[in-house]
């Protein structure tokens, strides 16, 4: 096949878009704006809501394989194309990874750990809730949560009373505020013939919930390294996954792992990938979902990758100016405070692995 249909159009889109091209793909994006950021980077589009079942059923006829950018597909729609083309990641990964219930049930039903948690659907199972895991919290609603929004910290013995209606009153999942000494991710792949890959686990720093800061190698041993991947994987198998997903990590200071949520796409901590590796986690999210064996997601140099959030786009000029720099901007007209306008890989050592 050679068309890949592409759910949202957003700067993931547009980088899939650029990798697709240069395999001699063509990308055919599904979003309601015209002017989106995949817009230059694609082949056509249909200018649609993701839940217009016309769209898709379109979407599925002009393309070989539909995979998506977001994680907030509408999985109803999107379960009508089942059968008339692949769907990849399976409509299933969608599932697990909308609802925080749903995904930490998943996890920990395949021996993964996870914060301890309580689903939370009323201010008295919050109350209940709060007793059972003491200490500090965080309540979070179940759906549609992204860059720390839907989330309201609750310390111990601290007034909770409107948390609960703080969110909107939607079933919500409290978690246990876990003291982690770092937080990293891992960007993994699994392709359509069951083979798997892994790129270095990033160190991620966030700022007012949003991701601010990647810095690879992560300040990490191999055994934890090594097991990040392995985790990765065992969701990726469990899944029948085929595709790039973004997996996030608590660390704790005994070196033990948590998992802390899975995106089941190309994620911003993997942006990186484009600068250090031969492979970016673009193209071999690409790779997959055409069918194309996974490439080496080895790392060539050390580096680290900032958003450029908001206003901060006005340091692209001076960035574009240093020699080690990657810069990529997502062609956005509005630089709107909290809004992620582009990013830059600095590298910072370089090897010949
Ligand atoms: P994203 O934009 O990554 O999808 P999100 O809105 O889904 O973000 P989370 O990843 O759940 O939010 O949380 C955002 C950040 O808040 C985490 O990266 C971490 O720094 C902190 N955080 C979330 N849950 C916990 C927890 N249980 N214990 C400690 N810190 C937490
Ligand atoms: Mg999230
Ligand atoms: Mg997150």
């Amino acid at each position: 096949g050679s068309t890949i249909g592409m759910i949202g159009g957003g700067q993931l889109a547009r980088m899939m878009g650029a990798a697709a091209a240069r395999l001699g793909y063509r990308m055919l994006v599904l979003d309601p704006d015209a002017a989106c950021p995949a817009a230059q980077a694609a082949n056509g589009q249909i200018v649609a809501r993701y839940d217009d079942v016309a769209a898709l059923r379109q979407l599925a006829e002009r393309s070989d394989v539909v995979t998506y950018e977001f994680e907030n597909v509408p999985v109803g729609p999107l379960r009508t194309i089942e059968g008339r083309v692949p769907i990849r990641p399976p409509a299933v990964a969608l599932e697990v990874a909308q609802d925080r219930v749903v995904e930490k049930a998943f996890l920990n039903g395949i021996g993964i750990p996870t914060a301890e948690w309580r689903a939370v659907d009323d201010p008295q199972e919050l109350d209940h809730a709060l007793l059972q895991l003491g200490g500090d919290c965080i309540l979070k609603t179940r759906r549609l949560g992204y860059d720390g929004k839907g989330q309201a910290v609750l310390r111990q013995g601290s007034p909770h009373g409107d948390a609960f209606a703080s969110l909107g009153a939607v079933p919500s999942i409290l978690e246990k505020k876990v003291a982690f000494t770092r937080e990293i991710s891992v960007i993994a792949a699994r392709g359509a013939d069951g083979a798997l890959a892994s790129f270095d686990p990033a160190e991620n720093v966030h700022s007012l919930g949003i991701l601010k800061r990647s810095t690879v190698p992560a300040a990490v041993s191999s055994v934890v390294a090594a097991q990040a991947a392995e985790v990765a994987s065992r969701i990726l198998d469990h899944l029948g996954y085929v595709g790039v997903i973004g997996v996030e990590f608590f660390v704790r200071a005994d070196d033990t792992l948590l998992v802390n949520e899975i995106a089941p796409r190309v994620h911003n901590s993997g942006h990186w990938t484009e600068a250090a590796c031969l492979v970016s986690q673009f193209e071999q999210h690409v790779r997959a979902v055409v069918g194309l064996p996974l490439g080496l997601a080895a790392r060539h140099a050390d580096c680290v990758m900032e958003n450029l959030i908001g206003a901060q786009v006005e340091r692209a000029g001076a960035l574009a100016a240093e020699p080690a720099t990657m810069l990529t901007l997502y062609g956005k007209a509005e630089a709107r405070p909290g809004r992620k306008m582009g990013h830059f890989t600095r590298l910072t050592a370089r090897g010949d692995a």
